[in-house]
């Protein structure tokens, strides 16, 4: 039977040249669920996050009839995605990440914009955080980490420059309108909690304490933040750059 396939964006890199942004008829036995399509593109799975059956989202186990019509989107694609009736346990709109251990620095990054982004060094760990019952996005360098069909989330980040790696998975998860500044601990990613400043008196210079109201701890390890001007200079930076053209 003839199924209608077309791969959205970064996907079609899996693709040879002349079958990519088009419209491609495959011949499969009866049967065949989109997965199996998918990945007899060499598309892996954990690069993929939508897949729609003649418009509508269909999970990756449904099995393909005639003249079906298979359209497939890479993780987090923001404008169709965030439009569409996500998958069940696909959490689209709170995303949650877990970084590599060469991302250590991009992983405080999403901190400071308040996004919640666990920091794992070693494979095993990093791939159980980002399983599917665990709903969070890996983040990685490794191109070869993401061929592990293990992985139902995970995003290959392109840029090498910390910041640079910041600005591309806030626009890549279409983060800017959920950036919460000073909601989390850069040290153990906790949602900070405000405190009195009569009670951290001792803890922070006097120079500090008289030119700030509001100060936030972090409730497992303690520290305390307040609105100073690196994290303050990155979120307008982040902020001015989202809108700007790649
Ligand atoms: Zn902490």
């Amino acid at each position: 039977m003839k199924i209608l396939v077309r791969f959205y964006e970064e996907l079609n890199d899996y693709l040879p040249p002349d079958s990519r942004r088009q419209d491609l008829v495959r011949d499969v036995e009866p049967g065949t669920m989109v997965i199996q399509l998918i990945e007899s593109f060499k598309v892996p799975e954990a690069s993929v996050d939508l897949a729609l059956v003649n418009g509508t989202p269909a999970d990756f186990s449904r099995a393909l009839v005639e003249g079906d019509r298979l359209s497939v989107y890479p993780v987090f694609e923001s404008f169709d995605i965030a439009r569409t009736t996500p998958l069940p346990g696909r959490p689209l709109r709170s995303p949650r990440f877990v970084a590599a251990d060469h991302l250590g620095k991009l992983a405080k990054y999403l901190r400071m914009l308040g996004f919640d982004t666990l920091y794992i060094k070693g494979g095993d760990g990093l791939l159980f955080a980002g399983s599917r019952k665990a709903g969070r996005t890996i983040l990685s360098r490794s191109a070869r980490l993401m061929q592990n069909h293990r992985l139902t989330h995970a995003y290959r980040v392109r840029n090498e420059i910390p910041d640079r790696q910041l600005l591309e998975v806030v626009r890549r998860f279409d983060l800017s309108e959920q950036i919460r500044p000073l909601s989390r601990c850069l040290r153990c990613n906790a949602l900070l909690e405000p405190i009195e400043r009569p009670e951290i008196r001792d803890q922070v210079n006097l120079k500090i304490f008289h030119q700030h109201k509001v100060f936030y701890a972090c409730p497992h390890c303690r520290r305390i933040y307040w609105n100073g001007s690196h994290a303050a200079r990155m979120v307008d930076w982040i902020k001015g750059q989202v809108f700007l053209q790649e």
